[in-house]
């Protein structure tokens, strides 16, 4: 499995890792255990999948490219590792995390050098399965990280940064240069972990709702709650929420947006239009 014997596909968003060092510092910071049920998104060549196969004593991997599944293998079957390392090949994006075979009430450790292309619906289609899921480790774009790990009052802080943390602790970890990668992108990456909540502590009654508000706030950033949410809310609405309807979207917190939300749902039961 080596680099030259495949040509990187553009359109599977392949930058394949190649500096063992920055190879090195993941695992470390995913610290994998033998029991851990990793389940790796996109392993290509192997690069993270090979050192991963060291610590753990079963190793499940979601390849969508034909090509490398067969590698992976080859790979598998020279090294009879077969009973250890399952590979599914399959679209992550629209894969059953749930059919996975689990003992008792194991969690899954998910973690993936994502492509860049579908990393954020990917994101939000493994956000269907937090219950079962214990981490999740992702090499994903650096404006990505910083948007999904934003706090209130930050440029970067948005519907995507609400969305996650209601779901997810988000944790930087560390950033890795392009040169890392082959072909290298554009674009600097970083390592983020996402952690799901054991229970949220402002609990959403219908997270459509939650991000359908999100969305219309943010849609006008610049704008006053007042006026980016005027469909919804009056001004009495904003005396009972306790919030001041002069404020932006950007420096309310997560249960803020959560509160309004549900205030909205209620809202609309009583009054359906
Ligand atoms: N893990 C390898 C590494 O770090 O060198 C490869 C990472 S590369 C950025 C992304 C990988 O995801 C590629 O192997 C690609 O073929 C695979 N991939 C792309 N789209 C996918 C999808 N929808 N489902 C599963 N794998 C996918």
């Amino acid at each position: 499995m080596k680099n030259h014997q495949h040509q990187p596909r553009k359109r599977f968003g392949q930058n394949f890792l190649k500096d063992n060092h920055v190879i090195q510092n993941i695992i470390a910071a995913i610290n994998p255990k033998p029991n851990d049920r990793v389940i790796e998104i996109g392993p290509g060549l192997g690069a993270l999948t090979k050192p991963l196969l060291e610590h753990v004593i079963k190793l499940e991997v979601i390849e969508l490219d034909r090509n490398l599944v067969t590698k992976l293998k080859d790979f598998s079957n020279a090294q009879d590792l077969t009973k250890k390392l399952i590979i599914h090949q399959a679209d992550a994006l629209k894969f059953d995390y749930s059919q996975l075979e689990r003992n008792h009430d194991e969690k899954l450790r998910i973690i993936g050098n994502l492509p860049y292309n579908i990393s954020t619906p990917l994101i939000f289609h493994l956000l269907n399965y937090c219950p079962i899921i214990q981490d999740m480790h992702f090499m994903l774009q650096y404006e990505l990280v910083e948007r999904i790990s934003s706090k209130p009052n930050h440029k970067s802080y948005g519907k995507l940064s609400v969305m996650l943390q209601y779901f997810c602790q988000a944790t930087t970890l560390f950033i890795v240069e392009p040169q890392a990668f082959y072909p290298a992108p554009k674009v600097r990456s970083a390592i983020i972990r996402l952690v799901p909540h054991a229970s949220p502590a402002y609990p959403s009654n219908n997270i459509e709702r939650l991000r359908e508000v999100t969305g219309a706030a943010f849609n006008q950033r610049r704008k006053t709650l007042a006026n980016s949410l005027k469909n919804y809310l009056n001004q009495a609405d904003f005396i009972t929420l306790v919030i001041d309807p002069r404020i932006r979207p950007e420096q309310l917190t997560v249960s803020e947006f959560v509160r309004i939300a549900n205030f909205i749902e209620d809202k609309l039961k009583l009054s359906p239009e």
